[in-house]
């Protein structure tokens, strides 16, 4: 793939807008289309992309398309549907997806691309909005080893680990086992930080205590900063996207018997969250959801001494 290549990307949301911005950052020509909301797609032609009136026109104006949509449901309708990349794909187009979706979408989305003569990348990310604008999100990519290679360069404007994981499908896989574990830390953060404050404890002193104690996880860094401690919830990672997430992993663990106990636990705090109203709501809510069930604020500014025993 030479150095400059044509690149269509679709879904500029909380992650897709800042991650597209890097593509034409690095002097791609850049294609692009929108859902619902145009401002995004203006935000990106203001920097020299082209704004084109759907999936299909996107995919006509380029050698590779990548996609960073919600979920299963909307990657299909972008590739598959009535206006979808598979009406204008030719053969050698390269499809990147890097949604947080099911490896069986995936694989699904894999075969309709191979049957019209194209290659597939599945690639989804950790690292959040910050690591998506600085371009050190950690990217974990299934499908063929020799085609991530030519691939590595582009995908490389966005991440700074871009890991081999095996098939297409099994960055899904990887995805998902990542997202059980971020939910797991962030809602035991909410539960253990209600319990300590409700002791007396100050939720300041407890992060940075258990910061350098086994008790740690990188989870208190992404979201007790910024967020709970401050009890500021602007997306970041909306709440139901996580809630998806879980949901997909909850899927998984019933269709192959594993047993996901705490997982299960995790997903119902989650739907009680949003069904509270916090589902557009950065994912941390849902830790001060939790400690709301004690009623202890994990926001310091809010903690006053009638709150302590
Ligand atoms: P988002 O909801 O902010 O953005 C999704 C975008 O997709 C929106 O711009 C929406 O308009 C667009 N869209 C929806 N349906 C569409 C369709 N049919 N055709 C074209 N565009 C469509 O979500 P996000 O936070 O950017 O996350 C995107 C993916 O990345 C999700 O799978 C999420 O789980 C994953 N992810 C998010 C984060 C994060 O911190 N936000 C981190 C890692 C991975």
């Amino acid at each position: 793939m030479g150095v400059h290549v044509k690149v269509g990307f679709i879904g500029l949301g909380a992650m897709g807008l800042p991650m597209a911005k890097r593509i034409v950052g690095a002097g791609h020509e850049t294609f692009t289309t929108y859902h619902r909301r145009r401002e995004p797609a203006d935000a990106l032609a203001a920097l020299g992309a082209s704004v084109l009136p759907s999936p299909s026109d996107v995919a006509r104006a380029s050698d590779l398309v990548i996609t960073m949509l919600p979920a299963d449901r909307e990657l299909k309708e972008t590739v598959l549907g009535e206006r979808g990349l598979l009406r204008e794909w030719s053969s050698g187009q390269i499809l990147v997806d890097m949604t947080t979706a099911t490896a069986l979408t995936m694989q699904e989305v894999e075969t309709a691309v191979r049957a019209a003569g194209g290659e597939v990348l599945d690639a989804p990310v950790s690292g959040g909005t910050p690591a998506a604008a600085e371009g050190t999100l950690t990217i974990m990519v299934g499908g063929e080893a020799a085609l991530l290679e030519r691939c590595r360069p582009l995908l490389e404007t966005m991440g700074r680990q871009v890991i081999h994981v095996g098939g297409v499908g099994q960055g899904k896989v990887v995805k998902m086992v990542n997202q059980m574990m971020a939910a797991g830390h962030l809602l035991l953060i909410g539960e253990a930080f209600a319990l300590g404050v409700r002791c007396g404890a100050d939720p300041g002193t407890l992060y940075d205590v258990v910061k350098t104690s086994s008790g740690y996880s990188r989870m208190m860094d992404l979201r007790l900063p910024g967020f709970l401690l401050e009890g500021a919830f602007t997306p970041g990672f909306r709440l139901d996207l996580m809630k998806k997430d879980v949901t997909l992993a909850l899927d998984s663990g019933r269709a192959l018997n594993v047993p996901l106990l705490l997982t299960s636990a995790v997903g119902q705090l989650l739907a009680a969250a949003s069904a509270g109203g916090h589902g557009n709501a950065d994912f941390s809510a849902a830790a001060q959801f939790v400690a709301d069930l004690a009623g202890v604020q994990l926001n310091q500014a809010a903690l006053t001494p009638a709150r302590q025993p």
